[in-house]
């Protein structure tokens, strides 16, 4: 498919869905709604905050109170009468992560509101050949994705893409695109296979998830939290970035006028000084070296534990936009190399 082609696609789609793109912002890259296809940057770095932002929203009413009749409305909000979503050119760890988030909240314990957002969206995904500034995807094997996509985009030579058809929605997609598409030949298979050749040598390999939980088993009472509590701000942007960090508070709001009230579930962090503050008062994690370290293992060890991956897709967003310069990709290295000795890194 051309390049060009990609726009008229999103402007056809535009008719059925909420098209989302990555759009450059000053320094950096968010996700806005696409209003001109023109403004979608598809050579982007990374975007600032990541997909969560559309299956779990930063603030949600989950049920109301009528002070004055004494009801409670807790219908939820009607996810499936929102308009479908379609989100473009997303990256590869972003896929994963969606991937984890669905273990998380498609798994034992269902979420509604996060399910029939997922079901009502289409991805196209696009398949990085050059490295971004802070990712490591290929440290920790997101760099590649054989599901979580509708359509898949691979950049190649002739300002074209070759794309993967991942699902029916995918499928059905191109039916907007039918003329847009042109057939697979020999020339585009090849220049595929050079695309992905580029990819492998450029993307570079940082860490090794060789003995990763014996790391971790080991390292509880390693100095390093010490060290790194004193440094941690526990501002929390790490985990408000992290496309994995999932955690959230539930709180009761009054209107100012006691008439009534919502009930509302806002992303939080387990890095804020009161996430384990409970009665008492007594606070399971006062200390900052405790927070940043249950971080760290919840999103090793534990994920590994209880869903069988790590909750990291390596995408970099946290050693970004960390104002003390803590890197969850160096700290795990240090911890190796301390503990199991030091894999080799160089050459993937
Ligand atoms: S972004 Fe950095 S300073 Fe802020 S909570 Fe996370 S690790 Fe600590
Ligand atoms: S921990 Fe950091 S690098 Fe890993 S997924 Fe979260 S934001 Fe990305």
């Amino acid at each position: 498919m051309k390049r060009s082609n990609l726009l008229k696609l999103v402007q056809a789609a535009m008719d059925e869905y909420d098209v989302y793109g990555p759009v450059q912002r000053r320094t950096t890259w968010v996700f806005d709604k696409i209003d001109d296809p023109n403004r979608i940057d598809m050579d982007y770095d990374n975007t600032m905050m990541s997909l969560k932002k559309f299956f779990i929203p930063s603030k949600e009413v989950m049920m109301r109170f009528n002070l004055r009749e004494m009801s409670i409305d807790d219908s939820l909000p009607d996810v499936k009468a929102e308009r479908p979503q379609l989100l473009v050119g997303v990256h590869a760890c972003d896929i994963h992560a969606l991937l984890f988030l669905d273990k998380v909240f498609g798994g034992k314990y269902v979420d509604p509101y996060y399910v029939a957002r997922r079901e009502n969206t289409t991805i196209i995904g696009l398949n990085c050949i050059d490295p971004c500034k802070y990712g490591f995807c290929k440290s920790v094997n997101t760099h590649m994705v054989n599901e979580g996509y509708d359509l898949y985009l691979t950049p190649i030579a002739g300002d074209k893409y070759y794309v993967h058809v991942g699902s029916p929605k995918g499928d059905r997609l191109l039916t907007i695109a039918d003329k847009l598409l042109g057939e697979a030949t020999d020339e585009g298979h090849k220049a595929f296979k050079t695309s992905m050749k580029h990819k492998h040598k450029s993307l570079p390999v940082g860490l090794h998830l060789d003995n990763i939980n014996e790391t971790f088993d080991m390292a509880w009472d390693d100095p390093i939290w010490v060290r790194l509590g004193e440094e941690c701000m526990n501002c929390g942007s790490c985990a408000l970035v992290c496309p994995t960090c999932y955690c959230y508070d539930v709180a009761d709001e009054l209107d100012l006028s006691l008439s009534g009230a919502d009930r509302t579930r806002k992303w939080s962090t387990c890095l804020y000084h009161d996430f384990a503050l409970v009665a008492g008062p007594h606070n399971f994690r006062g200390d900052p070296s405790a927070r940043l370290k249950h971080r760290f293992y919840h999103k090793i060890r534990g994920a590994l534990h209880d869903h069988g991956i790590i909750a990291c897709t390596g995408c970099g967003r946290c050693i970004e936009h960390c104002p003390a310069g803590i890197s969850v990709k160096d700290v795990a290295y240090e911890l190796q190399k301390r503990w199991v000795g030091a894999p080799v890194v160089k050459g993937g």
